[in-house]
């Protein structure tokens, strides 16, 4: 049955309104504490090539966490499971920057959507590309269709000069062999990566091949295979939104990916693939509003994957 997401869209669009304002806008980046957390917008892309919007979603904002699903989908597309030695699958209960687990568990990542994992998977990638930001851009590029994609130099700037918590979890898992490159190099390059921008409307249509089983809708060119494609979805699923992920699954039901400048991205196997945007965070780092959103977003459309 086709749906009539345009009208879920204005529907959530006003029902989301009261909350605006009400999350924090992340302030540990200095350049992305000067957005408005008033902003909404909310894109929905179909696998048949039907697109939706709401609100601010023609709006560029700070991708940061939710490149870390390209950054890993490119190195799981090159590297395979190898990358497995290097970084675990199982949600951390910690917070996403967090130090304690890796001397326990001997700077083995829990798993690719915490720092230190994203920043294991940036290290596989320097590895294999002289410019693994660059690399991840050219990707981003390519899963959206839009060649305009591109990084924020003054948001990587600002993260680059208070990136001490990131340095001493990179130089940490350095310590235990478990970062091959220069920590300088891996953490520049992390922090370009992070700085990617891009609307909704963008970000829904990068996520699609996610959504239709590792392959992009429109050019049937194959990112991952079915399995790979499967073992992403199921960590987006339990990693994917800090340490929410099982209130997330309980409120939303969809794989999805967040990050600190207020962007979701979730998918709807053999569907849809869904991107949400506004900048108040609640007190588990998700977007407050965004959350909200793709709650109501299954809810009204009685689509989710249980
Ligand atoms: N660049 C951010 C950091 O490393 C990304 C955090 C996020 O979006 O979760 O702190």
């Amino acid at each position: 049955m086709s749906l009539d997401y345009q009208h879920v869209l204005d529907t959530i669009q006003s029902e989301v309104q009261p909350l605006l304002g009400q999350g924090k806008v992340a302030g540990y980046i200095p350049e992305l504490s000067k957005i408005s957390p008033e902003r909404f917008g909310m894109a929905v892309y179909c696998l048949d090539g039907r697109a939706y919007m709401t609100g601010d979603a023609d709006v560029k904002f700070s991708l940061q966490s939710v490149t870390k699903l390209f950054a890993l989908a490119l190195a799981f597309s090159r590297e395979g499971d190898d990358i497995w030695k290097r970084v675990g699958r199982e949600p951390s209960g910690n917070p996403f920057n967090s130090l304690v687990q890796l001397e326990v568990e001997r700077g083995k990542p829990r798993n690719p959507f915490i720092n230190a994992g994203a920043l294991v998977i940036t290290d596989i990638l320097a590895s294999r590309f002289v410019q693994p930001d660059l690399a991840v851009l050219q990707f981003a590029r390519q899963i959206a269709d839009e060649q305009g994609i591109d990084f924020d130099q003054t948001v990587a700037e600002s993260e680059r000069k208070t990136a001490n918590r990131n340095s001493a979890i990179a130089y940490f898992m350095k310590d235990f062999g478990n970062l091959h490159n220069p920590v300088d190099a891996v953490i520049d390059s992390y922090c370009r990566q992070c700085s990617i921008t891009m609307t909704c409307a963008e970000l829904a249509k990068a996520g699609s091949f996610l959504a239709n089983h590792g392959t992009i809708p429109w050019s049937g060119t194959q990112i991952l295979g079915l399995s790979p494609a499967k073992r992403l979805n199921a960590l987006m699923l339990t990693c994917g939104t800090y340490d929410a992920a099982g209130d997330f699954a309980f409120r939303v039901g969809l794989p999805a990916k967040s990050g600190v400048g207020g962007g979701i991205l979730a998918l709807l196997p053999g569907e849809a693939s869904v991107a949400v945007w506004s900048p108040g965070l609640d007190p588990t780092g998700n977007s407050l509003a965004g959350t909200y959103a793709l709650e109501r977003f299954t809810t009204l459309t009685a689509r989710s994957i249980f």
